[in-house]
């Protein structure tokens, strides 16, 4: 008898159930290919967008970083101190989304906790999006202000709750592009409906970033809405190709993060390699508008192809292509056949999505080649949803 013992039976129901999860050993950098058990496949499910993770310059800046600052950054910023690279890398960032200031954290996930515990608390309240990402919700929930859900991009509802509430202090929380559906949350009448109703407004460009805008400044971006959000938080773990996030705002939004945002208080700095690649990125974003073009015309590409072969693939204008099968088993036969066609891409099951809608979250990257692309869709061809030879 041991104390952990409930783990393995909790383990088996998971497995019986198709939703036991195992990350997949890769032996290779994260690129448009990689290799998986001495085998070349077509990497289908990157959020690298724009496929910078392995770009040379990034990878090369990276090591420069390092030689430079160190392998690591020895203690929170506002301890040991905010190196100079860090800084120039905030400074870049706010210029990027046209904001005053921008503090870096180190994961994007972190950026959410902190950016919502640091705006509200006890006796406040949230306003969030039912389908915002799991750090959204965790940093409701951290917060411990009251959180009240609207759903999924209905701003009437969102109306109706912000005009029923009664509070001193109110956040309103969404993606700008939901990770799992690759949608867009209508910011211009969010923002419009938060404003009218005093509430301060926090979105989440995880997604938006280096992708959507005319400059890759993100959906903020997009519906020229800069200057008109609160907080935008990014990741530098997405198009970016590096780790770690940020929030960009006012200095006073900025300095009220840098003195109440625990996990900005409380972690140590991103590494200097990780910030060196950022920095790289960003130059390549803003020289390279052919990537973001490039991407959309991928995403049509693959989304128009698969509902030619009759999948139910989902309407957006990200790098996302949820192609929905429904059942966890369903899922996870698709995604093996495609695997065994040269495609990996894993099905996303409950609870990352609602019961009854797992599927294949196809992403879009800007260095497919169009042989890449013909792969995907031949992989798909002639199976049906639950991943058979018709
Ligand atoms: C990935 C993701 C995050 C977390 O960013 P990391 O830098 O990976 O921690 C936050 N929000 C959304 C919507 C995401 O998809």
């Amino acid at each position: 008898m041991d104390s952990l013992d409930w783990i393995g039976d909790e383990l088996i129901a998971l497995d019986d159930a198709s939703l036991l999860r195992v990350p997949t050993v890769v032996g290779s950098a994260s690129g448009a290919e990689i290799e998986i058990g001495g085998r070349r496949l077509v990497l289908a499910c990157s959020n690298n967008y724009l496929g910078l993770a392995a770009d040379e310059r990034v990878t090369a800046a990276a090591a420069a970083a390092a030689l430079r600052w160190g392998a690591g950054s020895g203690a929170s910023p506002l301890v040991s101190g905010l190196t100079r690279l860090g800084r120039d890398l905030e400074r870049r960032l706010a210029a990027f989304k046209s904001s005053d200031d921008a503090v870096i954290f180190s994961s994007g996930f972190l950026a959410n906790l902190g950016v919502i515990g640091a705006l509200v608390g006890a006796g406040d309240v949230v306003f969030s999006d039912e389908l915002n990402h799991a750090s959204i919700i965790d940093g409701c929930r951290l917060s411990k202000a009251r959180v009240e859900v609207y759903r999924h991009g209905d701003v009437d509802h969102l109306d109706a709750l912000l005009g029923a509430g009664r509070f001193e202090r109110a956040l309103v929380a969404t993606d700008t592009v939901f990770s799992m559906d690759g949608d867009l949350a209508p910011l211009p009448s969010l923002v419009e409906v938060a404003h009218r109703h005093g509430a301060m407004t926090m979105v989440d460009e995880a997604h938006g970033t280096g992708v959507l805008g005319r400059s890759g400044g993100g959906a903020v971006e997009h519906f020229g809405l800069e200057g008109q959000v609160d907080a935008v938080v990014g990741t530098l773990s997405k198009a970016l190709g590096s780790a770690g996030g940020f929030v960009a705002g006012s200095e006073r939004l900025c300095s009220w993060i840098r003195n109440r945002a625990r996990p900005f208080i409380f972690d140590t700095a991103p590494a200097p390699a990780a910030l060196g690649a950022a920095g790289a990125a960003l130059e390549i974003i803003e020289s390279e508008p052919w990537r973001r073009e490039r991407l959309a015309e991928v995403r049509e590409e693959i989304a128009g192809g698969l509902r030619r072969q009759g999948f139910d693939v989902l309407e957006t204008v990200s790098a996302v292509i949820p192609v929905i099968v429904g059942e966890s088993a369903d899922a996870l036969a698709l995604a093996a056949a495609i695997q065994e066609r040269g495609v990996f891409a894993p099905a996303i099951r409950p609870p990352t999505v609602a019961a009854g809608t797992a599927r294949i979250r196809l992403s879009a990257m800007a260095t497919f080649t169009d042989e890449n692309v013909a792969t995907i869709l031949g992989a798909f061809e002639s199976l049906d949803h639950a991943g058979e030879s018709g």
